[in-house]
């Protein structure tokens, strides 16, 4: 992944082995994902009614079944929403805040 900001090693003089160390564009992904799922579960009450009244048709076991595949729908879409949002600010985080790129030819770590 090369960006404008990509810097040369300062051991090789080159760019095409450096790469950023984007931990926490990874953590951001995660925690965006989970917490996206969450409000996504919770976001999702109007899924879980559909699901219910839809399920209804199949008295308490398809209301149960509606509501729960209602609620889960909203958690995966959520999950989905939040971990690219999380993305993003972990890698606008990795690239402009902390700026750490590693060389895979000669293994040196350094910040710009
Ligand atoms: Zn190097």
């Amino acid at each position: 992944m090369f960006t404008d900001k990509t810097p040369l090693c300062p051991k090789c003089n080159v760019i095409n082995h450096v790469v950023l160390i984007n931990t926490t564009q990874k953590v951001g992904t995660v925690v965006g994902g989970v917490a996206g799922a969450a409000s996504g579960f919770v976001g999702a009450e109007s899924f879980a009614v559909t699901g219910a009244v839809l399920g209804s048709f199949v008295p308490v076991v398809g209301t149960g079944l509606g509501a729960i595949t209602g609620g889960l729908a909203g958690a995966i879409a959520g999950f989905f929403a939040g971990a690219t949002i999380g993305n993003r600010v972990g890698q606008h985080i990795d690239t402009e805040v902390i700026g750490r790129y590693r060389c895979n030819k000669c293994g040196a770590e350094f910040e710009v």
